[in-house]
């Protein structure tokens, strides 16, 4: 049997907050980059339960976007960051999209 209606998702690692739908993932396999450094992440069409930062000018490998951090809104982990802008017209479909850190968050149930 089958089950439905109930949150499947990632938690912020630290305090199990619910903070993004399994079914708003874009891209399983993305890879950030991040003043940690660079590594898996996930691309997420949207977050729940997060802060958003002032939005910073910041360049990434693959050019300079205005980005947002993303801080879990239960225990203020820094989980990721969202892209507000970008400049060139291939990365444009990232805005408005949430990128986390795969080692930041944990499979829900
Ligand atoms: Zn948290």
């Amino acid at each position: 049997m089958e089950k439905s209606g109930g949150l499947r998702g990632y938690c912020c690692f630290k305090c199990r907050n619910f903070v993004a739908d399994h079914n708003d993932i874009i891209d399983k396999y993305y890879i950030g980059t991040h003043k940690y450094g660079r590594g898996r992440a996930f691309l997420f069409s949207h977050a729940s339960n997060v802060v958003e930062e002032p939005s910073v000018l910041r360049i990434l490998i693959t050019g300079p976007y205005v980005v947002s951090d993303i801080l879990c809104a239960e225990c203020g982990q820094n989980l990721g960051w969202k892209y507000k802008k970008s400049f060139h017209d291939v990365h444009k479909y990232k805005e408005g999209k949430v990128v986390m850190a795969k080692y930041n968050i944990i499979r829900g149930v």
